[in-house]
């Protein structure tokens, strides 16, 4: 099973149907589809009033093992799993997957269309710019950030009066609010809508937000791993007048626009979530919202097409969604809630929609089902479990490896000990998974290093610890033909009784939603909020914030908060420094540590191997 081609060779090997033909074979009519060229197409959201009384397909996250520098290859087995299923069972199938971040494509991980056999093509289309949903939303971020220190600067630049004649200017001799500006007089309580009417009072209120600077949440953004920017001080030109401020920027797929566009299910609901985003707090302790700073109407129209699924393919003509790509650690890393609506609409009753949640069970997963599954109302048949050998060994104290290094020899060789003792991060995430009542299917991604003996292991941990089936898994080196196994457990499973629930009742505190979650999920003994955060618990209830879902921004390298703890940690406590909200997206992020919200290059990063052929127009080097 030696595989002598890299990914973007295999990828370039199989030429692609043209995405029309696609879109026909799955049941989208020629004009809800929108073409970006041969191998990609946005799908309009009118198809969800077209078939909105075709009942759902089956629906299956993925998930998986704490992960390991090792990769364990979720995205891999999501992609192997549809094109099983697809093309090998002949069952209708869509996998739902996230836009990856191009910050990682040329810093260091690499790319996320899968691997090997079991890829979404054309990968360069895939990992690069798409249809550009990545940068509207830099675009859209970015305009709110601007807006916020262009408002800070008038305030500060101008008198109350002058504000206003300009926020409300004369048009033919009459002065008229616009409808954001009513919206704006409603939320202060003024019940107007005449302008000439306003006391000096309520001019003064109306006209100036006040923003507090020091509380400013909202950040720049960009696509791009460009450490120097996290942390900058803005302003600094003469025209500025001397109002410079420190700042930061992010990486875009942590921007809250990115959150919204994964967890909205409407053109109209879009609407709503992106005038509702909280990026600041008077000097009086009111939220400051877009709405208030006059942006939301447009960053729904920089929005408007970004909102609509883009269909691809993979390696074995399946067809796949590639929609939206919040970050995993401080969003909820999950791909959207409309591509896998309609995903599930297309494939029919009979049909499989498969659906991937970013890092490991306890993040990811958790994360789908209390956010993503609340706000869309879907329930899912069947979790599936990604494992491997050499993570599963490095979870049961196998030596730690650097990406990139050769692999100690306790991966390469038949190690059953170390493997049975790092079991027990699977059987952890076993039990996360029935938490929610849904069945789990252990898929053991096979390498070409590991043994019968150490695949038949894992599964049958896997079985002991309440899967309700364990297979082991070749799609890597042999496509969908290598994961029929799991595609059968997965439709055997997907006919079992689940009995869905939350981990967690919207109605209790903040404090106990997030203890439940260490608890239950983590396994921490308890958890205890700093000084920060015990003031944003207040903040948070006392502006009417303190029923949305928890989004945890915690390390994705260990069930605990300590990056190097492996296995299944015990007696922790888990601290929790500060508390944000995300309020139009719709939750609230607890940080557990620092978390880096913009990636770094590293020595030699990715960047260094790709390069275009002027000849061919062919991308090289992309992994
Ligand atoms: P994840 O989604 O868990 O981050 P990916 O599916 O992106 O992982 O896989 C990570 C890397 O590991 C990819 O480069 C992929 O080609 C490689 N990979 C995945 N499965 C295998 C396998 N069975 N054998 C060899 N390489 C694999």
């Amino acid at each position: 099973d030696f595989i002598p081609h890299s990914d973007i060779v295999i990828s370039r090997s199989c030429i692609p149907k043209t995405i029309d033909r696609l879109a026909r074979e799955v049941g989208l009519l020629s004009d809800e589809v929108e073409l970006y060229g041969k191998t990609k197409a946005k799908v309009q959201l009118s198809i969800m009033e077209r078939l909105k009384s075709q009942p759902d397909g089956k629906y299956v996250v993925v998930t998986g093992i704490t992960p390991t520098p090792l990769g364990e290859g979720k995205s891999t087995t999501t992609i192997g799993l549809v094109q099983a299923m697809g093309a090998h069972m002949k069952l209708n199938v869509f996998a739902c997957v996230r836009q990856p971040s191009q910050g990682p494509t040329f810093g260091i991980k690499g790319g996320a269309a899968g691997g090997g056999y079991s890829q979404v093509i054309p990968m360069e289309e895939f990992n690069l710019h798409l249809t550009g949903d990545i940068h509207a939303i830099t675009a859209a971020n970015n305009l709110v950030a601007a807006a916020i220190d262009a408002r800070m600067f008038h305030e500060f630049t101008q008198s109350d009066k002058a504000l206003y004649n300009r926020l409300v200017p004369l048009s033919g001799g009459e002065r008229k609010f616009s409808s954001v500006q009513i919206n704006r007089l409603k939320k202060l309580g003024i019940d107007k809508t005449d302008p000439s009417t306003l006391t000096d009072d309520e001019l003064s209120r109306f006209s100036r937000l006040d923003i507090d600077p020091a509380s400013i949440t909202w950040q720049r953004v960009l696509d791009t791993n460009d450490r120097f920017l996290r942390k900058i001080t803005i302003g600094q030109s003469p025209t500025e007048k001397g109002y410079t401020r420190e700042a930061q920027f992010d990486i875009t797929v942590a921007s809250e626009i990115m959150a919204v566009l994964a967890l909205t299910s409407s053109l109209k609901d879009m609407r709503q979530r992106l005038a509702k985003m909280v990026v600041a707090t008077s000097r009086s302790g009111e939220p400051i919202t877009t709405e208030d700073l006059g942006v939301s109407g447009a960053l729904t129209v920089l929005m408007k097409d970004a909102i609509k699924p883009n269909l691809m393919q993979t390696l074995e003509g399946t067809p796949v969604f590639v929609h939206a790509g919040p970050f995993a650690n401080i969003a909820h890393g999950n791909s959207s809630i409309l591509a896998d609506k309609i995903a599930l609409k297309l494939v029919g009753p009979d049909g499989f929609v498969v659906t991937e949640a970013g890092f490991g069970a306890d993040i990811g997963m958790e994360k789908f089902f209390n956010i993503k599954c609340r706000y869309s109302g879907l329930r899912p048949h069947v979790v599936v479990l990604v494992a491997t050998v050499r993570a599963l060994k490095m979870h049961g104290g196998g030596p730690t490896v650097a990406a990139g290094m050769p692999l100690p020899k306790e991966y390469i060789e038949e190690n059953l000990e170390l493997l049975k003792n790092g079991c027990s991060n699977m059987r952890k995430q076993i039990e996360n998974a029935k938490h929610f009542g849904v069945p789990v299917v252990v898929a053991v991604n096979a390498f070409k290093t590991d043994t019968e003996a150490e695949l038949d292991l894992i599964c049958n941990m896997a079985k002991a610890a309440g899967a309700f089936d364990a297979v082991h898994c070749s799609h890597w080196a042999e496509g969908g033909a290598g994961a029929v196994a799991l595609g059968q457990a997965v439709q055997k499973a997907s006919e079992a009784p689940s009995n869905f629930k939350f981990l967690y009742d919207l109605d209790l505190s903040i404090a106990d939603k997030i203890r439940i979650i260490a608890q239950k999920i983590y396994g921490a003994d308890d958890i205890e909020l700093l000084p920060e955060a015990q003031r944003k618990v207040e903040l948070y209830t006392k502006q009417g914030f303190g029923k949305l879902p928890i989004c945890m921004a915690k390390t994705h390298l260990s069930l605990s908060h300590e990056a190097d703890k492996k296995g299944v940690p015990t007696g922790f406590v888990l601290p929790i420094r500060d508390i944000r909200a995300s309020v139009g997206a719709g939750f609230l992020y607890p940080l557990v540590g620092t978390m880096p919200t913009i990636p770094g290059l590293p020595t030699r990063p990715c960047f260094y191997d790709i390069d275009l052929d002027p000849e061919t127009e062919q991308v090289n080097g992309l992994f």
